[in-house]
């Protein structure tokens, strides 16, 4: 097998987060149980009925394009693409060819051609008890984002990563679940090869509704394109989908050209300057996003990379960790940072993970989990003890300090140690005698005769060190 060079370029669908439908009041409700509730003669299609632009739904794509460094087209207008399918009822989708709302920008270093705006279809699905094919409007002319990048991408990791970066973002931003699961994100690949610098014919994938999904693809198409150019065959442009069960792609029609959907203005829709939408309350409602929150956890809190990782890429834990830090950092302000992130890591997440708990409805407030921290960094509990005044902390939400108090845990001061370990030394003469003669296990038995004595209120260094002075 010869190797190609694989050029990739992604259009990432998303649906938006709106109260109400693209072109109507209808609700956009991805929760409702009931089909074809939330529907009117707008997102029906019925004669004489006009659409209203969603103003929210132009504001979430113009704000995605501030995030990933694009730019508002200042004049913009919606375009009528015209074909048939049995889940638009129009017979036509209104979405945008000409005046797209950004153009511009760049993730991960792929560069974006344009962002546009346009309604979702319903969905086909097919129903097993009758035999038949049933339509689900309610997803009808919900308001959908297409991202349309360069072809700038050249394996599946990237394309992979790149998704998987756009999702969190669009999560930080607040416009899209970005659920591919609930078929709120999904992509079409187009996936060309080439001997050289230049691009070869390109196939497109649709409906990619998976990381994996758009993974296997790009590579299967790689090795589909691969093995017809090396048989000195040409491959065609076409369009393709992706049979995830038998984990390759097939034909399904040539691919058509923007003209034979026939584009023209949507003549029910004015075109529109997105200045009069306040450019700047948009821009500044961008939050920090995933990259910056990383390097800042990595420079302001001393976590290494997979820590500022896996808290950016959950912005609630996120956020209950920086109450948390600014908490502990009340306390202790040079304190070990790392401490208190691993106690929500591992122990917190565990707790969580066993109970199906979110920090949502999370009892441990980030405060009392900062005292935990401090209360162990300042070397007044054990970290066996931490554990389980933790498990207690998340059954009840107490403060930890309160059952340190109540239960008289913690870690006794010196006199009183010092008082158990000589009482330890005059009741185990052998044991004493075995120490003297070289035997260190008896060392380590003195030891947990006294840990017990103090019920845990000791640390097995302090106690081996007091041993050791009292006994050389
Ligand atoms: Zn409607």
């Amino acid at each position: 097998m010869s190797s190609y060079k694989p050029t990739i370029g992604l259009e990432v669908h998303a649906e938006l987060k709106t109260r109400t439908k693209m072109f109507c009041d209808s609700l956009n409700d991805p929760d409702e149980k009931h089909p074809n509730v939330n529907v009117c003669p707008v997102c029906m299609g019925h004669p004489g009925a006009l659409p209203v632009p969603n103003r929210k739904a132009i504001e979430h794509v113009i704000k995605v394009g501030f995030a990933l460094g694009g730019t508002p087209n200042e004049k913009s207008h919606f375009d009528r693409k015209n074909y048939f399918y049995p889940d638009l009822p129009k017979a036509y989708q209104i979405s945008q060819s000409g005046q797209p709302l950004v153009v511009g920008g760049t993730l991960k270093g792929v560069k974006i051609n344009h962002i546009h705006l346009e309604e979702d279809a319903g969905k086909l699905m097919h129903d097993d008890a009758g035999g038949g094919t049933l339509v689900y409007y309610n997803r009808s002319s919900v308001p959908l984002m297409e991202l349309v990048t360069e072809p700038d991408i050249h394996t599946p990791e990237d394309a992979v990563a790149f998704m998987k970066e756009l999702q969190l973002i669009l999560r930080y931003l607040g416009v899209s679940d970005a659920d591919l699961e609930r078929g709120q994100m999904r992509a079409d690949a187009n996936i060309s090869i080439s001997p050289d610098d230049t691009l070869g014919t390109r196939a497109e994938v649709k409906n990619l509704n998976s990381f994996n999904s758009v993974f296997q693809a790009i590579n299967y198409e790689i090795k589909r394109q691969t093995e017809i150019l090396d048989k000195g065959e040409k491959v065609q442009q076409e369009t393709r989908g992706w049979d995830d069960t038998k984990q390759k792609s097939v034909s399904q029609r040539s691919k058509e050209e923007a003209q034979d959907y026939r584009y023209f203005p949507e003549p029910d829709i004015p075109p529109f300057e997105t200045a009069s939408l306040g450019l700047e309350a948009i821009r500044d409602s961008v939050p920090e996003l995933p990259a910056a929150k990383r390097a800042r956890f990595t420079k302001e809190y001393g976590l290494d990379e997979h820590a500022a990782d896996a808290l950016a890429g959950d912005i609630a834990a996120a956020n209950y960790f920086e109450e948390a830090v600014s908490e502990f950092r009340e306390d202790i302000p040079d304190g070990n940072i790392a401490t208190l992130y691993n106690y929500l890591s591992s122990d917190l997440r565990g707790l969580m993970n066993l109970a199906g708990t979110t920090f949502a409805d999370l009892k441990v407030r980030p405060e009392h989990l900062a005292s935990l921290a401090v209360l162990i960094d300042e070397k007044k509990i054990t970290s066996r003890q931490a554990k389980d005044m933790l498990a207690k902390m998340f059954a009840t939400g107490a403060d930890p300090e309160e059952i340190m108090k109540s239960e008289n845990i913690g870690i006794g001061d010196s006199d009183e140690v010092e008082a158990v370990v000589l009482a330890i030394i005059a009741e185990h003469h052998a044991a004493v005698a075995d120490y003297k003669k070289g035997k260190t296990a008896s060392l380590q038995f003195l030891i947990g005769q006294a840990m017990a004595r103090l019920k845990g209120r000791a640390r097995p260094d302090m106690l081996k060190e007091i041993f050791e002075k009292n006994l050389g």
